[in-house]
C-alpha cells in the first residue's frame, strides 16, 4: 500500500494556508480538512442564537445543539452545520468579527478538537488552522507554519471576497486580520504558536505554484524517512 503522512499547516489569518492545503491534498490525493470552517460554523450558530460569549451556561446549551457533519467532495470534506452547507455564510465579515472571540472558549475548542482528531485518525490528511501542529495533529510527519506580510494578505483576501461577492473594504479586512491574529496568538487555551518542529515559510513573495512545489519536495523528503 502507498505510504502516506499527515500534514499540519498553521499560521496567521490570510497567509494562504487553505489554498496550500487544498493544492497539496489534490496533488497527493490526500484529504483536506479546514478546521477554521468548524470554528466559523460554531460562531454562525452562536450569532443566530444571539449568544453572548460571557454567558457560559447559554453558550454550553447552544453548543449542544450543534451537529457537524462532513461530506467528501473530491479531496475536501464539505462541512454541514445541522444538515446545512453554508460555505459563503461562514465567510462573512460578521462571522469574521466574532469567530476569534468564540474560539477562545475551551468548551468550544474541546468539542472541535475531538472531532478533528477523530477525522484524521489515519494518514493521508492535510489540516490547516491555528493549533494543528501543537494540539490536534501533534504526530503529523510534516508541520508547516506560514507567515506573510500584512498588505499582501489584505490584497489577496479582498480579491477572494470580491470573487465570492462578499462585501468588505480593504480597511475592514486589515483590521479584522490584526484583531484575529492578536486574539488567536494571545488566548490562554491553545494559542497560535509555531510548533518547535514546524517549518517556517514566508509566503509574501511566492507564487502558489512555487509554494506548492517547495512543499511537495518537503513531503517527498518525509516519505523517504517514514
Ligand atoms: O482558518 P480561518 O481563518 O477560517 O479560521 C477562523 C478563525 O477560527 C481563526 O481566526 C481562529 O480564531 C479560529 N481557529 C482556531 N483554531 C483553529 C482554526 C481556526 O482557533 N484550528
Amino acid at each position: 500500500m502507498e505510504k502516506k503522512i499527515n500534514i499540519a499547516i498553521d499560521g496567521y489569518s490570510g497567509c494562504g494556508k487553505s489554498t496550500l492545503a487544498k493544492a497539496l491534498a489534490e496533488a497527493l490525493d490526500y484529504i483536506y480538512i479546514d478546521s477554521g470552517a468548524m470554528y466559523r460554523a460554531v460562531t454562525f450558530h452562536m450569532i443566530k442564537r444571539k449568544i453572548n460569549k460571557e454567558n457560559i451556561a447559554d453558550l454550553e446549551e447552544a453548543l449542544e445543539e450543534i451537529d457537524l457533519n462532513f461530506k467528501r467532495v473530491g479531496n475536501s470534506n464539505h462541512l454541514y452545520l445541522n444538515g446545512e452547507y453554508l460555505e459563503n455564510e461562514l465567510r462573512t465579515m460578521e462571522v469574521n468579527g466574532s469567530v476569534s472571540f468564540f474560539s477562545t472558549i475551551s468548551q468550544v475548542r474541546t468539542k472541535l478538537v475531538d472531532i478533528q482528531k477523530s477525522l484524521a485518525e489515519r494518514k493521508g490528511f492535510v489540516m490547516d488552522g491555528r493549533d494543528i501542529g501543537t494540539v490536534v495533529l501533534t504526530n503529523a510527519e510534516l508541520k508547516l507554519f506560514l507567515t506573510c506580510d500584512l498588505e499582501t494578505r489584505v490584497m489577496r483576501r479582498k480579491k477572494e471576497l470580491d470573487d465570492k461577492n462578499i462585501l468588505a473594504t480593504f480597511e475592514s479586512v486589515r483590521e479584522n486580520f490584526l484583531e484575529r491574529d492578536y486574539i488567536d496568538s494571545t488566548r490562554a487555551d491553545s494559542p497560535l504558536i509555531r510548533a518547535s518542529d514546524a517549518i517556517l515559510i514566508d509566503n509574501s513573495t511566492l507564487t502558489q505554484e512555487a509554494l506548492l512545489s517547495y512543499c511537495l519536495e518537503l513531503v517527498a523528503e518525509k516519505l523517504k524517512v517514514y
